[in-house]
């Protein structure tokens, strides 16, 4: 019996239900206790007892170091079993796709980066894929089988019931072609893809701000993307557009030609691309967000004062993100976070001027901590939240969810 026969059956036949929800609540909360289980399922002790015995025999659980002080006996704390499964995580960029196996942390075991050309075909940049995995897995020592799924974060807008490319992209040739179908005739293995952004939104929650659980993410590189996490899960809207600010217009008095076609947009504004123009324009050279950083580090004040401008810019959305959502954190990614204060500096002003006290005084803007594996770790943490921890099933206080 494989760890994907084990964690993918919901028939109940390698796996009784009750257990796999039980199992559930464990994923979804690390660290509990016995006694927090019985709470959180309403289950007598005697059931829970009954139910972790068989998770216990499957290995998917296992008792920690941690001890809670209960007066009485002291009880270890449970916690799934890292090491049971795998998950298969692929960030694919417009100039390099990374592919990684990671455990249930999820920590990466080990990983690869192929040079990706976005205009090749899908079949070909998947071929790849593929080929990259099956070097991956004779490394960490195991069969394909106990890879329980996978993540793809890609740079564009996703259709995420069908794991779909949609809309106008960078990934051309990617429009609706069937990504679950491509992997599900070679590995039989379920596949969950997602925006780039959403999955960096996921990665710098799970990793730096577990306990904000209604906070806002801004990608500002090149190109500009949001992403908004509600109740501790990525928000994607009806089609999977939410969030999506590059293209929410500014008030100019001279609004800019957009790559949309439209005039004014934040993203010909304040974008990475549009920043690069405009230093063109005044004679420096600079033709993307990493190009616009090396120069504002180099203190040319053209550059600064672009940067700040941009600040504004990005302030002006945030205040209308933070009046109708009013999350109690706004983190700032990507290339031109880099600029630290002259870019965040502008986005505070706005939002304080703008926003009415009770949407900020406990409010937080801050720069991401995410390195540049934050894609890879949204894609194995999205994989995670749908085939173990139950999304939307099992919820910390939602007492006697469950079947008793
Ligand atoms: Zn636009």
């Amino acid at each position: 019996m494989s760890a994907r026969d084990v964690i993918t059956d919901t028939s109940g036949t390698h796996l009784p239900v009750e257990s796999r929800d039980l199992f559930s609540l464990i994923a979804r909360n690390g660290a509990v206790s016995r006694s927090e289980l019985e709470r959180l399922s309403g289950s007598s002790r005697t059931t829970v007892v009954q139910r972790l015995g068989m998770l216990f025999n499957a290995n998917l659980v296992r008792e920690t170091e941690k001890v809670l002080p209960t007066g009485g006996r002291p009880s270890k704390l449970l916690s799934l079993n890292e090491e049971f499964a795998l998950i298969a995580a692929v960030d694919v960029g417009e100039s390099q796709t990374r592919v990684a196996l990671t455990d249930l942390t999820p920590k990466i075991l080990a990983e690869e980066v192929f040079a990706t050309d976005l205009d090749d075909a899908p079949t070909s940049i998947l071929e790849q894929i593929a080929a990259c995995l099956e070097r991956l897995l004779p490394q960490v020592g195991r069969p394909m089988d106990d890879v329980i799924g996978v993540g793809l974060c890609l740079p564009s807008r996703i259709d995420y019931k069908n794991a779909r490319v949609f809309g106008p992209s960078v990934m051309h040739g990617w429009y609706d072609f069937d990504i679950r179908g491509w992997f599900r005739d070679r590995y039989d293995i379920q596949v969950f893809a997602d925006n780039d952004v959403n999955l960096m939104a996921l990665a710098e929650y799970k990793t730096y701000w577990p306990d904000e659980d209604c906070f806002f993410f801004i990608k500002a590189g090149t190109g500009i993307g949001g992403g908004f996490i509600s109740c501790g899960e990525v928000y994607r809207g009806g089609r999977g557009a939410a969030a999506d600010i590059g293209h929410i217009q500014l008030d100019l008095p001279n609004p800019p030609l957009c790559r949309c076609g439209k005039l004014g947009c934040l993203e010909a504004y304040s974008g990475g691309w549009a920043i690069a123009r405009d230093l063109r324009a005044m004679g420096i050279e600079a033709r993307n967000a990493r190009d616009v950083i090396n120069v504002v580090k180099r203190n040319v004040p053209e550059a600064i004062q672009l940067i700040r401008a941009a600040g504004k810019g990005f302030g002006e959305v945030t205040a209308n993100v933070v009046s109708v959502l009013n999350p109690n954190l706004v983190v700032v990614g990507g290339t031109l976070a880099e600029a630290g204060e002259h870019l965040m500096a502008g986005i505070r002003e706005l939002v304080n001027q703008r926003c009415l006290p009770l949407a900020t005084q406990s409010l937080q803007i801050v720069k991401a901590k995410s390195g540049d594996r934050a894609g890879i770790l949204g894609a194995a943490h999205l994989v995670f939240e749908e085939q173990l921890a139950g999304v939307g099933r099992c919820r910390v206080g939602e007492r006697g969810h469950m079947a008793r």
